[in-house]
């Protein structure tokens, strides 16, 4: 963020895009306060903010009359609280692009905020148009994307606008900046050994990170829904555990070119079983290969959350991503929990560790871990294909 901002105009891309309830109530700021430092900085260094952001997804849910519904996804929903964790005034504008925006823009002096209503109320954005991108850029002398969470995506606001800008006049913000340097930490050079940690419901998501996977790391820990595929195909019995038959053989594949390759897999030697897949279900510990008839496993056993834990304890990077089972429901928490626990003792004693995705962020979140281990990834989707070794075209279009 090395670009002077004092009297200058900046658009800033962030990501809004927060959790409401039925009565547009935030219910989970954390995506706000990750922007915070880039939107200060920018102000405390004499310079003007426009922010621009989605909400939702309007377009999947048109009115009949086919106008964008405006009440439930309106940016205007965050305003409140955006003033309150700046202690300004943020001022709204009820359209993204068009004469009111070109008008509040221009008039916006240095130390003011301006947040453009929803991007995606124009289908234009994920379209990626150009002459939307274009109108958008008009606003500002500068362009900032500091929305990692959407940096996998092409569309205007994220990536195209980028184009309208000089190489010197643009830059990530400091969040897309932690982001790319800890995801950077696992893949360039790491301090070895380095174990990943792969879990949560299927193999078929998750494939492009596995093969990417065994090229790099030391250890490949596979955990969750996803290790009875990879039981299977190894010929043990999983009774009614979620399997994905057509990808029995890939399984076999990525086993034996991590044979080839060195890399240690580690499945679970044990699991909790379950006769339904219900948190009141009867439930019993048994090895992970026989697995009876009717019962599926729900979660890593004791002796696999101990060798997944030595194993963790032993490595000098750690990279996880998905839940070790059905860690939203109580009885089968407990692994991801041991998981999480093993991560954040790893970090302690000297190992880097970034959390990655989804429901492992949940997770560690909501053991109140978060602080306990190296990063945590604000990007589900946009983590993983940058992970996967994927360039993110959000981070090209700065680059
Ligand atoms: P993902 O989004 O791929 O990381 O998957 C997360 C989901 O996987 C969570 O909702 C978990 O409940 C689910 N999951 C984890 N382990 C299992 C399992 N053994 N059987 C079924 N679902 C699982």
């Amino acid at each position: 963020m090395n670009l002077n901002f004092k009297n200058k105009k900046t658009l800033v891309r962030v990501d809004f895009n927060v959790p409401l309830d039925t009565d547009f109530k935030i219910t989970d700021d954390t995506r706000i306060r990750a922007a915070l430092p880039t939107i200060k900085h920018i102000l405390n260094e004499g310079g003007a903010v426009i922010l621009m952001s989605h909400l939702g997804r309007p377009q999947k849910k048109i009115n009949e009359d086919g106008t964008v519904n405006t009440k439930a996804f309106t940016l205007n929903h965050i305003i409140k609280h955006l003033n309150k964790l700046l202690r300004i005034k943020v001022q709204f504008c009820p359209e993204t692009v068009g004469p009111q925006a070109s008008k509040m823009a221009k008039s916006l002096k240095s130390g003011e905020i301006l947040l453009l209503e929803n991007t995606r109320f124009q289908k234009e954005e994920s379209a990626g148009d150009k002459a939307f991108a274009k109108q958008l850029a008009a606003l500002a002398d500068f362009y900032v994307n500091d929305a990692f969470g959407t940096a996998h995506r092409a569309h205007a606001s994220t990536t195209v606008v980028a184009q309208f800008f000089k190489k010197d006049n643009k830059s990530f913000g400091f969040l897309m900046q932690k982001e790319i340097e800890n995801a950077e930490k696992v893949l360039n050079n790491p301090e070895r050994p380095l174990t990943a940690i792969i879990g949560g419901a299927k193999v078929s998501d998750k494939i492009l990170l596995l093969e990417r996977l065994i090229d790099f790391a030391d250890n490949l820990i596979i955990g969750g829904g996803m290790a009875y595929t990879f039981l299977k195909a190894q010929g043990g019995l999983v009774g009614n555990s979620l399997v994905e038959e057509d990808k029995l053989k890939l399984a076999n594949r990525l086993l034996a070119k991590a044979k080839k390759k060195g890399v240690k897999i580690y499945l679970p030697k044990d699991s909790v079983i379950a006769d339904k897949f219900d948190a009141k279900a009867n439930k019993e510990t048994k090895y992970s290969k026989r697995i009876r008839k009717g019962w599926m496993g729900l979660d890593i056993g004791k002796k696999a959350q101990k060798e997944f834990s030595v194993v963790i304890l032993n490595s000098k990077t750690i990279l996880w991503n998905g839940p070790m089972g059905v860690f939203e429901m109580k009885p089968f928490a407990n692994g991801t929990k041991a998981i999480a626990r093993a991560v954040a003792k790893a970090t302690s004693k000297g190992a880097f560790s970034l959390v990655g995705g989804g429901d492992s962020v949940a997770a560690v979140n909501q053991m109140g871990l978060a602080e306990k281990v190296s990063y945590v990834s604000t990007g589900g989707g946009a983590m993983l294909e940058f992970l996967e070794g994927k360039e993110l075209p959000g981070i090209a279009a700065i680059r």
